[in-house]
């Protein structure tokens, strides 16, 4: 059973992830001058992805609701990551 809200918490989350993720790419091309303020907004957005993750916890602690999409099997494969970063994380 799948709870609304959860669900538009954790679409939340994913997507200020995913801008924490650009974030931080761009920590790898900006240049000196402009570093500093690169830095501030990856910052902020961990700050962001992190309330939104917390949000997300407090959600199913509150409403009893915990969600698992994905079945174990595919987590541990890496099938519910995008092909760049499966290879990432296998090529350790
Ligand atoms: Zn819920």
């Amino acid at each position: 059973m799948s709870c609304e809200e959860w669900s538009r918490i954790l679409s939340w989350y994913r997507n200020a992830v995913r801008i924490y993720s650009d974030a931080a790419d761009a920590l790898g091309v900006a240049e000196k001058p402009g570093f500093n303020a690169a830095w501030e907004v990856s910052e902020e957005a961990r700050k962001v992805s992190a309330r939104f993750r917390s949000a997300l916890l407090e959600h199913e602690h509150r409403h009893g609701c915990q969600v698992a999409p994905e079945p174990v099997q595919e987590i541990r494969s890496g099938a519910f990551l995008s092909p760049a970063t499966r290879r990432t994380a296998t090529a350790r």
